[in-house]
């Protein structure tokens, strides 16, 4: 046994403070279930912020990383593996792509999505066009230039100069779209739903009129589906029920159900401006990683499981539309499948985290999405029971920060 006595203090003590993690320290899981050190049980609406789309423990996923993990976990990219190519094989029978390059988080697949949108402008028109247009909000990871990319300042600021020739517009703006992109442009990256930045949808017409631009003037459109992807809008992609392709798209959280993997999709030609050695990872296209996401994409990709995802999001919504008839909380339910945010009223205002903090305390781990959103992202096949558990809870635990509020109020 190990006679290490670690707590939750330990992590004050011990590691660099760029996160706040909750009161309790979560052990295990199964299914939409977690008990933490203490033998508490949660409902988890989290699933490790969008990303253990199968819940926790899945039996096939359990199964595929015991027989892998005992054959081969990593050999380097001086050689390929059998379970990165049928992984491949797999996303590109499912979408517009036809060429997969592997990371292990969702910035990395972003970074490369960005560096091969340079370099096809690079290689096909010249140094300068090169500007990189993204949206304000928007979120892409935490690498230096993800994050400048980024729309949210307060990530990017303090680091020194950024990157240049990266503009931000507002979303789902078509006419400040249309005026901005031109023969400068190299790339439009954008969220089909815009996660962290406060579940927001992109308006169809806004992700068309992208298109056309991008179209018109040669730029490259990137889909950052990090979040939205692998099942989580009730469709494989989100793309899908837009009306638009992509040139590129990128892909993680979900993608390994928690076992840290990433993707960027694209087409034949422009993959073909990344040469050997132009770009490249360790870990990336590992054979465990590659093993585990197949058995994920093949699950999830089930047609019974997406529409269970459109049918969970209906139930979900309705638990959220009597919570608010209960306690008047929000002034607008959005998102697509299972991600949905909840925008608190002004009563609330950047109050999410003491939600948060108070669904942890009666049971229910959840997320926000900036401070007046609470977001909900659980796994897409969550048991319909757990899900009213889950609500149970929170009308408790939300009924005392309304009564809290109420005596403040009138005092
Ligand atoms: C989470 C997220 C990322 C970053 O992914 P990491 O795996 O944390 O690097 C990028 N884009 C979007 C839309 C995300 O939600």
């Amino acid at each position: 046994m190990n006679d290490l006595t670690v707590t939750r203090q330990t992590f004050d003590e011990v590691m660099v403070p760029v996160f706040a993690p909750a009161a309790f320290v979560p052990d295990r899981g199964l299914g939409s279930r977690v008990w933490d050190t203490q033998g508490r049980d949660y409902i988890d609406f989290a699933g490790g912020i969008a990303v253990t789309a199968l819940g926790h423990a899945h039996p096939e996923l359990l199964k595929v990383l015991h027989e892998q993990g005992s054959k081969l976990w990593h050999i380097g990219n001086g050689y390929t593996n059998e379970p990165v190519l049928r992984l491949a094989k797999r996303l590109e029978d499912l979408t517009f792509a036809d060429r997969a390059f592997f990371a292990n988080s969702g910035a990395e697949a972003n970074e490369a999505a960005l560096k091969l949108a340079r370099r096809v402008a690079f290689e096909r028109y010249g140094a300068d066009k090169a500007e990189i247009i993204s949206f304000t909000q928007s979120f892409h990871g935490r690498t230096f230039f993800t994050v400048s990319v980024g729309g949210q300042p307060k990530y990017s600021e303090g680091f020194g100069p950024v990157p240049a020739g990266i503009t931000h517009l507002p979303y789902n703006d078509i006419e400040a779209a249309k005026k901005a992109i031109g023969p400068q442009t190299c790339a439009v990256i954008v969220e089909p739903i815009q996660g962290e930045g406060g579940v927001i949808p992109a308006d169809p017409a806004f992700l068309k009129a992208l298109r056309e631009a991008c179209d018109q003037y040669n730029a490259l459109l990137i889909f950052d589906e990090v979040q939205t992807g692998v099942g989580r809008s009730g469709h494989f992609y989100a793309y899908q029920d837009t009306g638009v392709t992509p040139d590129i798209l990128t892909t993680a959280k979900a993608l390994g159900n928690g076992f840290p993997i990433g993707a960027m999709l694209t087409t034949t030609d422009l993959a073909a401006h990344f040469k050997v050695g132009v770009h490249g990872t360790t870990y990336g296209g590992n054979p465990l990683g590659a093993a585990i996401a197949e058995k994920v994409v093949e699950l999830v990709s089930d047609p019974k499981v997406l529409e269970g995802v459109r049918t969970r999001s209906e139930v979900l919504k309705g638990h959220l539309a009597k919570l608010d008839g209960r306690f008047g909380l929000f002034t607008q339910v959005r998102g697509k499948g299972l991600l949905i945010g909840a925008e608190l009223t002004d009563a609330y205002k950047g109050r999410a985290k003491d939600f948060v903090t108070a669904a942890g305390e009666h049971g229910v781990i959840m997320l926000m999405a900036g401070p007046d959103v609470l977001r909900f992202v659980p796994s897409l096949i969550m048991p319909l029971d757990d899900m009213s558990e889950g609500f149970a809870r929170l009308t408790k635990a939300f009924g005392e920060i309304v009564g809290a509020n109420a005596q403040a109020v009138s005092r």
